[in-house]
């Protein structure tokens, strides 16, 4: 399924995961009569627009140089203090200084494959996985082995075989709200896990994007502020969820001998992150309410999850599954034995509905009976429409 051969003169980590038929597909999904579920945009509706734009005018006015000369490459201090003191309020010991802004989680993610794993390597990820991540462990030349999962997310109990038999430097994993299945790793296997990894010398990559965007339920700690993994854990956040993708505004904390490599690996990618976004965020988080904001997007979500069950309650076949997310922005179904959701969605678009199907984020065998639907971007009645037109292709 995957297009492994590259084109002629390409190197081989040129060629791409991810099926063509997928990508074409999913290609036919721009087309504005259709209602798609496939993409993991936040709301844009939602997007703070105004007070973005006061905060962009605001630093271009006052502080033009500092938002337009070149800056740092760890990152603006005035952003670092901020995110560090967020990441304070949610019970992580830490400053500015183990903070390194990225272009987006996903250079933070790119950055760490590189400091972390050799070709060769091996990494430990759920199976299935945030597909970008995969594809950047393979550019890398880096082994990806599937850690089976269940509704809770990792199977802890695997982690000894597996370390056993395939020697690997560290542990992927997305423990809250997880692209793609919406599943949160419970505190109990948390704690098994920081525990493993410290016992056996794994690093872990805890990857949180979605943490923020809890609708339901209590707040579980990063596995970075368990005492057993806080010197083997780099966490992930972003601002793509809670503020603006576009903005491509992440950042890592890591332990220092990492974040040092990062940031020189860093170094050799983009010299440092856009300084006029970091400074526009900075001014933001001073001076807006960010998490008056996120109470909004809290809420705006939690409707429309409820929508999609709803919806997907009525008109899924006997023998179906889903995810119950507590936040984030994925729902993942597995239709009956036997339904394949990558013949499903070309047939799905024609019908102007679309989905993304499951297999490509298996790093193992693709289950082709599953699919990701994201419940983000639209409101609870286009939500409504879109699972109709699924109803007629499923029965
Ligand atoms: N990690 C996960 C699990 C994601 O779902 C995403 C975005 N879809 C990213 C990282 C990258 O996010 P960004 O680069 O926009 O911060």
């Amino acid at each position: 399924m995957n297009d492994t051969v590259p084109p002629p003169g390409l190197a081989l980590r040129g060629a791409a995961a991810g099926s063509s038929v997928i990508r074409e597909a999913l290609a036919l999904t721009a087309r504005p009569e259709v209602i798609s579920f496939a993409g993991g945009l936040p709301a844009s509706e939602l997007i703070d627009t105004d007070g973005i734009r006061a905060a962009y005018d605001h630093v271009l006015s006052h502080s033009p140089h500092r938002a337009l000369q070149y800056s740092l490459t760890e990152g603006d201090p005035e952003l670092r203090e901020a995110v560090a003191a967020r990441l304070a309020r949610g019970g992580l010991t830490t400053g500015p200084d183990r903070l390194l802004v990225t272009t987006g989680s996903q250079q933070a993610l790119f950055l760490l494959t590189s400091v972390l794993l050799d070709p060769g390597d091996t990494v430990l990820v759920e199976d299935p996985t945030y597909l970008a991540a995969l594809q950047c462990f393979l550019r890398a030349g880096v082994r990806a082995v599937p850690v089976p999962t269940d509704a809770d997310g990792i199977d802890v109990d695997a982690l000894p075989r597996l370390v056993a038999e395939h020697r690997p430097k560290a542990i992927y994993l997305v423990p809250t709200f997880q692209n793609p299945t919406g599943h949160t790793l419970p505190a109990d296997r948390r704690a098994a896990l920081a525990r493993f990894a410290a016992r056996h010398g794994l690093w872990i990559v805890e990857d949180d994007p979605y943490g923020e965007l809890r609708f339901r339920g209590e707040r579980l700690p990063w596995i970075a502020q368990l005492p057993d993994a806080a010197d083997r854990t780099v966490l992930l956040g972003s601002f793509s969820k809670i503020l603006a993708p576009g903005m491509r505004l992440g950042w890592l904390h890591a332990p220092a001998e990492v974040r040092r490599a990062c940031a020189v690996a860093k170094q050799s990618l983009d010299l440092h992150t856009s300084a006029v976004d970091q400074a526009a965020a900075a001014r933001y988080l001073a001076v807006r309410d960010l998490d008056a904001h996120l109470a909004r997007c809290r809420t705006a979500y939690a409707e429309r999850c409820a929508a999609l069950l709803d919806a997907l309650d009525a008109v899924l076949p006997a023998g179906s599954s889903c995810s119950r997310p507590d936040g984030g922005m994925f729902v993942w179904v597995r239709l009956p034995d036997g339904y394949d959701a990558v013949e499903l969605l070309p047939r799905a678009v024609e019908h102007d509905v679309a989905f993304v199907p499951g297999a490509p984020f298996f790093a193992g065998e693709g289950d082709r009976a599953t699919l990701r639907m994201s419940f983000a971007a639209h409101d609870p009645v286009v939500i409504a429409k879109g699972v109709e037109r699924l109803a007629p292709l499923l029965g």
